[in-house]
């Protein structure tokens, strides 16, 4: 067994305004960095487009309508100071949370021991019905109700290293307890949400709030603390990622200090936890990450793990 990577060019055509930082040079970048020849055998596949039937284990039939409507046939139609719709977008954003479908579906079936999406837009703060922070559907709680309803399982992790505080995930999760929510990230910082006191309706929601300046010691430690320890406890039956890369100290948009060994050091946590727990079942998708670099080296450096444990 390997490592699935799934993506589509459907995620270049979410063309935000100029000057926007989640923009689509950032997914070529991946892409770019995992030509490498030490990636020659990554499953890759083409994600397919969420159907219906998977957005509304997370969103309301409403809302979907509501992003149909507003999705314009030419330009932009703003959603909010830094959310915009374009042509592209809803088909995008379906690849996005297709992907992760479709890697469930994968890792369950045992094609792949663990897979990653290079998707964009990002999904961690679309909430129930509000597309807001460059997201429009909860790509990980896609996957993660797609794991529980389609096949069956019983407890999820999701595990969010994002910068930004995953607060759509939460607001999606926060009655679900077989959904285990934990997530380090930089406060104060957008969206505000995170504080350690926000615990969900089962005290199944762990957040980490790290200080401005904090280093890779510092997301180790809370890893080591608290959520890896809350992730083993729960007893998952897949682990899935909120892979955002904006925690790197070259990032544009925070002011966190960490570098792609904190990435690597992150996923080899994961894969070891998971290999204890769930058979290794990891299903990753990508979140933030705006200096392109920074970005490209830290999934090369999270991807490169996931396949050495993956044949683990
Ligand atoms: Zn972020």
């Amino acid at each position: 067994m390997t490592t699935a990577f799934i993506s589509h060019d459907d995620c270049l055509r979410h063309i935000n305004p100029p000057g926007h930082p989640e923009r689509a040079e950032r997914l070529e970048a991946i892409w770019g960095a995992l030509e490498a020849e030490e990636f020659a055998y990554l499953v890759r596949v083409d994600a397919p487009l969420a159907e219906d039937a998977h957005l509304v284990r997370a969103h309301p039939a409403a809302y979907l309508a509501q992003l149909a409507a507003r999705s314009p046939e030419r330009g932009y139609a703003p959603i909010d100071g830094d959310t915009f719709m374009m042509p592209g977008t809803l088909a995008a954003a379906r690849r996005g949370a297709g992907a992760v479908v479709m890697a469930v579906d994968m890792v369950m079936a045992g094609e792949v021991r663990n897979a990653f999406c290079a998707v964009r837009p990002p999904g961690h703060h679309a909430e129930t019905a509000t597309a807001m922070g460059f997201c429009f559907f909860g790509n990980a709680v896609v996957g993660a109700r797609h794991a529980l309803e389609a096949h069956g399982l019983e407890r999820v992790a999701i595990v969010d290293w994002d910068v930004h505080h995953g607060n759509g995930t939460q607001d999606l999760v926060w009655d679900d307890p077989r959904i285990l929510f934990a997530s380090t990230h930089q406060m104060p910082l957008y969206p505000g949400t995170g504080a350690a006191e926000e615990r969900g309706a089962h005290g199944q929601v762990v957040n980490v709030p790290l200080p401005p300046g904090a280093s890779g010691g510092v997301f180790r430690a809370g890893m080591l603390g608290r959520v890896l320890p809350a992730v083993e406890a729960h007893e998952p039956q897949m682990i899935l990622v909120s892979a955002g890369f904006d925690a790197h100290a070259r990032d544009p948009l925070a002011n966190l200090n960490l570098t792609e060994a904190d990435f690597a050091w992150a996923t080899a946590q994961l894969c070891a936890l998971a290999d204890r727990v769930c058979g290794g079942r990891i299903v990753s998708t990508l979140e933030g990450g705006y200096d392109l670099s920074a970005l490209a080296a830290s999934a090369a450096a999270h991807v490169r793990v996931l396949m050495e444990r993956g044949h683990g």
